[in-house]
């Protein structure tokens, strides 16, 4: 099992909608250190699986990290989709759900700057808990766009009716119903986000409502560098049922990079093979590396080449700021030069 896997009880359940459910986590005080988290941040789920043994789905946190006690994670069911119905029709208080520690990235750094925020469907998740954060812990002014298909299928509604009475003049909240409006498309999201084009923008949602809001706001001559996106995908690995990093190490080869690689304080020197991604050298070297999709979605792997040059093979996640400063996917990446030193915990 992964190293990074909890067995954690669940608190409560909550049907938000009828297509919907919160799953409320308790925490032992032994747990509460390895679960902390910064909003906008995930957790990965195991969901049983008479076929493969399981399968692991990704569930972003809806708390203000600073504030509430408990994990809230909130599930929507899609329709056909396997770990969705069966979290929706499983879970009860008093069940137990094998998770691992949060990751990600998908939130601002602080909380006092102005943000416009869209989401749609369960893309709500993530972006509740830069809501809660920013208004309970600093000044910024957010704008939400929030499309449903109509009121009664909202998840958080009466959650975001309160926050609007209790912060009228920091928090804006433009409701978008399908059943009323029709599918929001690029140029009438261009005409609602215009007032707040010079924002930061964090994005999450259906693919096709991703796709409108992106190309509005790219439009609107928003550069790619503030529009930060949350995709939400089922992962094709499965990191619980992957085998544990092996104790002995791989033999070093004698093609490749010479890396150096420091992660949790510790040096180590390996020779790193042209045509293999970083993440995978680590593991064949016992070394233990925190990851989740090997995908290039979650962003778990990222780490900071301070000496050398690397390449990544697909990139979902990393907005090109952070590459321009050297942050880099380990699950992507192959060696540039013959001499690479990487750094975890940046
Ligand atoms: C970082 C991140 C955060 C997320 N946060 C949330 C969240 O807060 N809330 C939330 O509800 N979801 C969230 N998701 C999405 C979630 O992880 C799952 O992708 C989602 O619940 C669907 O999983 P599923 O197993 O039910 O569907 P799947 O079984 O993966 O199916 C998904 C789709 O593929 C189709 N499909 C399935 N099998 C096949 C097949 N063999 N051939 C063709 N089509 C097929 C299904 O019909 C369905 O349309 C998040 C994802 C990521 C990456």
């Amino acid at each position: 099992m992964n190293r990074h896997a909890h067995e954690v009880r669940v608190f409560d359940v909550v049907q938000e909608t009828p297509e919907a459910v919160s799953i409320v986590l308790g925490l032992t005080p032994e747990l509460r250190e390895r679960f902390v988290y910064t909003c906008g941040q995930f957790l990965t789920v195991r969901v049983p699986s008479a076929q493969t043994g399981s399968v692991a789905r990704c569930y972003s946190l809806s708390g203000n990290p600073h504030r509430d006690e408990a994990l809230t994670v909130t599930v929507k069911r899609v329709a056909g989709g396997y770990a969705s119905n069966w979290l929706c029709d499983n879970v009860v208080p008093g069940s137990t759900l094998t998770v691992l520690e949060p990751s990600g990235k998908f939130g601002p750094d602080g909380a006092n700057e102005d943000l416009l925020l869209l989401a749609a469907g369960s893309g709500i998740t993530p972006i509740m808990s830069i809501i809660k954060t920013v208004l309970a812990c600093g000044t910024g002014d957010i704008a939400l766009l929030y499309a449903n298909r109509d009121p009664g299928s909202t998840i958080f509604a009466g959650q975001l009716e309160q926050l609007t009475r209790e912060h009228p003049e920091r928090l804006r909240i433009q409701h978008w119903f399908e059943t009323d409006q029709g599918v929001p498309d690029a140029s009438t999201l261009t005409t609602l986000l215009a007032p707040f084009a010079e924002r930061a923008t964090y994005l999450c949602g259906p693919a096709g409502f991703m796709a409108a809001a992106a190309a509005a706001l790219a439009g609107l001559g928003v550069p790619a560098s503030r529009i930060h996106q949350e995709k939400y995908l089922s992962l094709a690995e499965n990191p619980f049922e992957q085998p544990e990093p092996s104790s002995t190490p791989a033999s070093p080869g004698t093609e490749g990079a010479a890396l150096e690689v420091e992660i949790d304080g510790d040096r180590h020197t390996l020779t790193w093979p042209r045509q293999t991604r970083l993440l995978d050298v680590l593991l064949e070297h016992g070394i233990d590396v925190p990851y989740v999709c090997r995908e290039s979605i979650c962003g778990t792997c990222v780490c900071l080449v301070r000496k050398g040059r690397t390449r990544m093979v697909a990139n979902d996640s990393l907005p090109e700021e952070d590459i321009a400063q050297g942050l880099t996917l380990a699950c992507q990446s192959l060696p540039d030069t013959d001499e690479i030193f990487i750094a975890f915990d940046q």
